[in-house]
């Protein structure tokens, strides 16, 4: 309605200008004053329009009313009005919504330190000041690495791509233990966040402590039920029927020791990390051959064909024990759980990525995808009946899996039911010797 009642004015407007000029051109007798004087007045008029209209956009007083024209001038102020307003409320409702994002980051109980590509702090929140002892007003515009300066995470630092995972002690509070993730976004930004981790730490160190004192603890009782138990199996006088159930009872108290034994070793190896050029030079071709050698000896290793190929010249820098501990407990599997005339494949070579892998692969039946997962959990058994009657403790790969990861590498299985098994040691570049 308002548009064509615009249109209306500015077409009667148009309309007496076109009128004055026969009334001009007839009573002055004069054409070209007739024609100039009105059509003058007509853009002069216009031109005024344009002028305060483009007044009104650049002093930008928005509030103030917009020039009063009326006609089709006035229709353009208004559309460019209700844009305005527009704009302003939607503007508001961004300014609201960061507001209240703010406010929702700020009271994270998880600590949020926002990065710019230079690792400059260009935002943090409350739970920031508490955890890494940044505060918002005073550090905002520092480097990170100025403000935490643990060498773990300044070498992460270093070699940050995408993502970083990290625990370490707070930088305010030593006693804090805290988790620090770290990932990129936008153009060069980094989000990290940091969360408070002290009790999952305490409660680890507690469960760790009462695994090891427990089967210290067991172990003295049972060394002497052991001696005792042999002792009457010797003796000649004792019934035969006892004597075999001496030997029975002697040869669990065999497995009980060596359950315990495995759990010292692991609760040793839990968590730790060797530093990374400690280790003495390990000659991995060597120490498989012999495994392999003294394996094939007994009774089920004489079953099995094993194929080697080994890389004589790659040596790894580790602890000696632990890594033939890793290499006989891969390939006695390799052996105790296929049937006899199984190929098992022992590799040990560098690969693509510069990395150095000990593969052993047999052709056995396979583990169920579902079990794969869960094998390096202790006492994880695919087949727990049969796994206790061939001798296993159920902690043999998470051994492994703490041996590697303490050096720095990682355990990778894999598996085909019915086809076979994989398993791969990987170590990292920095602990090949050649
Ligand atoms: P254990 O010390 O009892 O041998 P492990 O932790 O070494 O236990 O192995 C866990 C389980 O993984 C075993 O009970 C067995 O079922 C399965 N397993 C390990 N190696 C193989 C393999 N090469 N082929 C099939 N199953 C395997």
């Amino acid at each position: 309605h308002a548009m064509s009642d615009a249109w209306s004015v500015e077409r009667s407007r148009l309309a007496l200008t076109l009128l004055a000029i026969p009334l001009i051109g007839f009573s002055t007798s004069s054409w070209a004053l007739a024609f100039a004087l009105p059509l003058s007045l007509y853009i002069a008029w216009t031109i005024r329009q344009i002028y305060k209209l483009e007044k009104w956009l650049r002093t930008g007083s928005f509030k103030g009313k917009a020039p009063d024209t009326g006609g089709v001038w006035a229709l353009i102020v208004q559309q460019i009005y209700r844009q305005q307003r527009k704009e302003k409320n939607r503007k508001k409702r961004l300014r609201d919504l960061l507001k209240r994002y703010n406010a929702t980051v700020s009271a994270l109980p998880d600590a949020t330190v926002i990065l710019n590509g230079n690792w400059d702090i260009e935002w943090t929140n409350r739970a920031a000041e508490e955890l890494l002892g940044i505060e918002r007003a005073r550090d905002t515009g520092l480097r990170i690495d100025n403000l935490i300066r643990d060498p773990d995470f300044i070498s992460a630092l270093k070699k940050f791509d995408k993502e970083m995972n990290l625990e370490l002690a707070s930088p305010v509070n030593a006693d804090l233990m805290i988790a620090l993730r770290m990932v990129s976004y936008g153009k060069g930004k980094k989000l990290l966040t940091a969360r408070d981790i002290s009790q999952r730490v305490e409660l680890q160190k507690t469960r760790k402590a009462f695994v090891a004192n427990a089967s210290h603890e067991l172990r003295t009782p049972l060394t002497v039920i052991s001696g005792y138990l042999e002792i009457m199996e010797m003796d000649p006088e004792l019934p035969s029927h006892l004597a075999e159930a001496a030997g029975r009872a002697n040869e669990q108290a065999g497995r009980m020791q060596h359950i315990i034994d495995d759990l010292l070793v692991l609760s040793r190896l839990e968590g730790t990390r060797l530093s990374r050029n400690s280790g003495e030079r390990l000659t991995i071709s060597a120490i498989l051959r012999q495994i392999i050698s003294d394996l094939q000896k007994t009774v089920s290793g004489k079953s099995h064909l094993f194929r080697l190929d080994l890389d004589e010249g790659l040596c790894l820098r580790g602890n000696e024990a632990e890594i033939q501990s890793v290499c006989m407990n891969l390939i006695s599997n390799a052996v105790k759980y296929t049937p006899d005339g199984t190929t098992v494949d022992v590799r040990w070579y560098r690969n693509s990525a510069g990395n150095a892998c000990l593969d052993v692969e047999d052709n056995g039946p396979g583990i169920a995808a579902e079990h794969l997962p869960h094998l390096s959990e202790r006492f994880y058994r695919v087949d727990a009946g049969r796994s206790r009657e061939i001798g296993g403790t159920g902690l043999g790969l998470s051994i492994v899996k703490h041996v590697v990861q303490r050096h720095g590498g990682f355990l990778h299985i894999d598996s085909e039911h019915g086809l076979g098994s994989t398993f791969r040691a990987c170590f990292p570049d920095y602990r090949l010797l050649s």
